[in-house]
């Protein structure tokens, strides 16, 4: 199947869609209401969209991502009215969080209502609903005139997708349409709350923290305890999806992670912190030259704060935070003070290493709260929660 192209050439520039964008947006809306599968950005990652209403529609993302059909889809709507007829009730606990985080990158889980079909919600009682943000997204919805079952754009197993490029790579003649609006924004995918229940319970964590869900509910936000175990723990995921090998590089990966948690955001005790990074970057450098050998190359993920002490001291510091030789490539993928920007970046630094066929990969850990319990939970799936503690 060709797939087609609509690129948002002004949208991506600034931000608004033009007159020319919302022509694309109507084209790739037709594909869906049809039935026909269109990729598009939204603030998390790229999503796979079908009419969530046809079981056809579902049945063919799963083929085109390669996903085992038990999995279930998130439904993504763009205003409360398309939501009622979805759900067999929204629970006081939706409404809450809805009015303070829609649109945006939460997904809730309710019992669902009898339209929507089976091949959605992977046979299960319940149904997965967000309401994103992301203007593109929001406008195609819109425009499809159906609620649009939308996971990851990526083939199954893969890093998610962060560009249009990255969804290319994937699933280019496999689907009707790719809607391209430049990078996503937070990079990881959204964060999932089970609300049928008593009790909210956090399935996936993601942009939205923990402690945002708990604020806003003034309760405690239990934690689905497979989230916590290693995948071969015996324990079976509420969120059916976190029991499969994710967010995986082709390269087996391994995280080092210290416990300097506390210092980081208030510089306090800046020889603290500077001892607790050394740790890290000498528990690293050893672990590169481990697994150094004659025509591998060890990828090494680091953070803007130990950039400069990967290099010999006298060494010309590269600026741009990208280093390749022929045994090693090292990037920073952020600031430890800014982790929008480690979200951000997570997932195209994995797709370039299995581009660049790196053959081992260690990787810094992050502060393991608030968005970087996201950011630390899809590292520890592509590391296959091999974590080394310094
Ligand atoms: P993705 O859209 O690729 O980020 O994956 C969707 C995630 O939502 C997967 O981990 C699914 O298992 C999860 N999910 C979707 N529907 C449900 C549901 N009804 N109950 C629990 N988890 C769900
Ligand atoms: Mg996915």
């Amino acid at each position: 199947m060709d797939t087609e192209f609509f690129e948002l050439a002004d949208y991506k520039k600034t931000g608004e869609i033009s007159l020319s964008d919302e022509e694309k947006l109507i084209r790739a809306a037709v594909f869906l209401r049809e039935g026909g599968l269109v990729a598009f950005p939204t603030e998390t990652v790229y999503g796979l969209g079908g009419n969530a209403l046809l079981p056809e529609a579902s049945k063919h993302i799963y083929a085109a991502k390669g996903r085992p059909s038990d999995n279930p889809l998130i439904v993504h709507v763009a205003d409360m009215e398309s939501l009622r007829p979805l759900v067999k009730e929204i629970p006081a606990m939706a409404k809450i969080l809805a009015a303070k985080f829609w649109p945006g990158p939460l997904t809730m889980i309710m019992e669902k209502s009898p339209k929507v079909p089976y091949e959605t919600t992977g046979g299960l009682e319940t149904v997965a609903i967000r309401m994103p943000s992301d203007k593109a997204a929001m406008e195609l919805i819109k425009l499809s005139g159906v609620p649009v079952a939308a996971p990851s754009a990526n083939t199954s197993g893969r890093p998610s997708p962060t560009t249009a490029l990255h969804v290319k790579e994937d699933l280019d003649g496999k689907i009707d349409a790719i809607v391209d609006g430049g990078p996503t924004g937070i990079g990881v995918e959204s964060t999932i709350v089970d609300v049928s229940g008593e009790e909210p319970v956090l399935l996936r964590p993601g942009a939205i923290t923990l402690e945002m869900l708990e604020n806003c509910l003034k309760e405690a936000v239990d934690i689905d305890p497979a989230l916590e175990k290693p995948m071969d723990s015996g324990l079976h995921p509420k969120a059916p999806g976190m029991k499969y090998k994710h967010y995986a590089p082709k390269a087996p990966m391994v995280i080092v992670q210290g416990d300097f948690y506390e210092g980081c955001d208030g510089i306090e005790d800046g020889m603290k912190i500077y001892e607790e990074l050394m740790k890290i970057v000498n528990a690293v450098k050893a672990l590169v030259n481990e697994n150094s050998a004659p025509g591998k190359r060890v990828g090494v993920i680091c953070s803007d704060e130990t950039w400069e002490y990967y290099f010999e001291e006298g060494a010309t510091i590269p600026k741009e935070k990208i280093y390749k030789t022929e045994s090693i490539d090292l990037r920073s993928i952020g600031s430890r003070k800014d982790e929008k920007s480690i979200a951000h970046n997570l997932y195209a630094v994995l797709r370039d290493f299995d581009d660049e066929n790196i053959d081992y990969i260690i990787a810094e850990g992050v502060d393991p709260r608030k968005l970087g319990y996201a950011i630390m939970n899809r590292m520890q799936k592509a590391a296959a929660q091999h974590i080394i503690r310094v």
